[in-house]
């Protein structure tokens, strides 16, 4: 089947969702086409026995440019931020109370006396340190020459990993991991009523309302390129999409595949290192320990959090945990086995009260590290790929703007108007 459009979306995440969204509202034919059965990428939840499972812990930046791309598309959502009591810090096999106020910071024992005072002036300064300067010097440089103490740069390297979900302190850029923290700091987060499938519905309920035709179960195969500028999208069925524009929301791998002949695509693929997460999700009929909501590792790269003390996620009496660790491939232990150690130590016999146990081993958090190495964000490719006049990008490893799904929506809408402003300059040259 041969059909045409306007412009082509491929990928049917949320930065798929709402770059089609703002093309069908700006009057433009568009089809989105998603591989998978259903839209939503890696914000789907798994709803079982009337639980929502995120695909692992996903938390919303407030004030980010994620949360401004969903308002201005209408999508509604509620939630609220996560437990503020019941923080423990875990540090060399033992539980801590979390120093996140005076008093906690006066009576915890994770800290000696040095530590607790060179703390109370980090937390009360980092708002104020300028991210810009430290954008190719690596995390763990800048722990390594910003903090006095051990204590205080195992804290704020957990703070980053946190925030980043990136433990790969070597390779990540410090400015860009400072700018995370002081927007987690700033406005702080929100766990989602009934998860982020929320969001996914919200936008592919916008996208339909804006005439986006969206094609799922069927993967696009080709970015068709005549003349240096993009001319069809060849699906996996045999269906052919004619269209003078086609902007990909996937990873850089899967961008470079669709266009072979992208030299730069080639090169963005290449150097990519994906953030990478061990993610157990959970539900339970119970808990065995109510007052134990987060648990975050200090030595080890570890993460737990009960979201359902938050967020609308679980039926009465139940309660729906994520936790992980990151970086599996560099935390030099079993992760599966040293998350359900720490959930025995946390919530002792949770196991008796599973409904439903999710472990991924290798979850890609993010596309692309941003890195020291890059300058930071500067090394990210733009919305525009030059050498291919109607081409676009959107993604978590595309464009200035951020991490997570701040990247992706923000380069969502960069690329959006992108593509639009390329077409109105297009209507202006054949009307002179
Ligand atoms: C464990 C975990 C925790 C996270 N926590 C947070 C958090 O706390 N806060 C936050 O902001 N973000 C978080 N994120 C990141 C957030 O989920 C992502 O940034 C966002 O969902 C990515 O959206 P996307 O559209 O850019 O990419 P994706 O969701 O990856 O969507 C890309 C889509 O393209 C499709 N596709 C690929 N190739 C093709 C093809 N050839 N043809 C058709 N379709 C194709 C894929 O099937 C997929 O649906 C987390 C992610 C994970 C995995």
């Amino acid at each position: 089947m041969r059909t045409t459009k306007d412009a082509v979306v491929i990928g049917g995440g949320l930065a798929g969702l709402a770059a089609a969204t703002y093309l069908g509202r700006a009057g433009r034919s568009v089809a989105l086409v998603e591989k998978a059965h259903a839209p939503g990428g890696r914000a789907a939840t798994q709803e079982s026995h009337g639980f929502s499972l995120n695909l692992g812990a996903h938390a919303l930046y407030r004030g980010s440019a994620a949360e401004e791309v969903l308002r201005e598309l209408g999508v509604r959502f509620t939630g609220a931020p996560p437990p503020a009591s019941g923080a423990l810090a875990f540090d060399r096999g033992a539980f801590h109370t979390m120093p996140s106020g005076a008093l906690s910071l006066l009576t915890t024992g994770l800290l000696g006396v040095a530590a607790k005072i060179e703390l109370a002036r980090v937390l009360g300064g980092l708002a104020a340190l300028s991210p810009a300067p430290l954008a190719s010097v690596p995390v763990s440089t800048w722990l390594r020459d910003t903090f006095r103490t051990p204590e205080v740069r195992r804290l704020v390297g957990m703070l980053v990993r946190l925030t980043t979900y990136c433990a790969d302190a070597d390779r990540q850029s410090a400015g860009a991991a400072l700018a995370q923290v002081q927007l987690a700091f700033s406005k702080g987060v929100l766990y989602l009523d009934g998860g982020w499938q929320t969001l996914v519905d919200g936008l592919r309920g916008a996208a339909a309302a804006a005439g986006v035709e969206i094609v799922t179960g069927v993967r696009a195969t080709q970015v068709a390129v005549e003349g240096g500028a993009v001319s069809f999208v060849e699906l996996a069925n045999g269906d052919r999409i004619d269209a003078g524009a086609v902007l990909v929301a996937a990873s850089p791998r899967a961008a470079a595949s669709l266009v072979p002949g992208s030299p730069a695509l080639a090169a963005h693929a290449e150097r990519a290192v994906p953030v990478r997460a061990a993610c157990l999700d959970l539900a339970l009929s119970r808990l065995p320990r109510p007052e134990v909501r987060v648990v975050l590792g200090v030595d080890r790269p570890l993460y737990l959090s009960l979201h359902s003390a938050s967020a609308r996620l679980a039926p009465e009496g139940g309660a729906v945990l994520h936790a992980a660790q990151y970086a599996p491939e560099l935390a030099g232990r079993d992760a599966e086995r040293e998350l359900d150690e720490l959930l025995e130590r946390a919530q002792p016999g949770y196991r008796g009260a599973i409904v439903e146990r999710r472990f991924l081993p290798s979850l890609v958090v993010s596309n692309a590290v941003v890195t020291a190495e890059g300058g930071g964000y500067a090394a990210r490719p733009g919305v525009r790929v030059p050498e291919i006049d109607g081409l676009f990008l959107a993604g978590d490893w595309v464009g200035p703007t951020g991490m997570l799904a701040d990247a992706s929506l923000g380069s969502a809408r960069d690329a959006a108007r992108a593509l639009l402003a390329r077409s109105a300059r297009r209507a202006l040259d054949r009307a002179a």
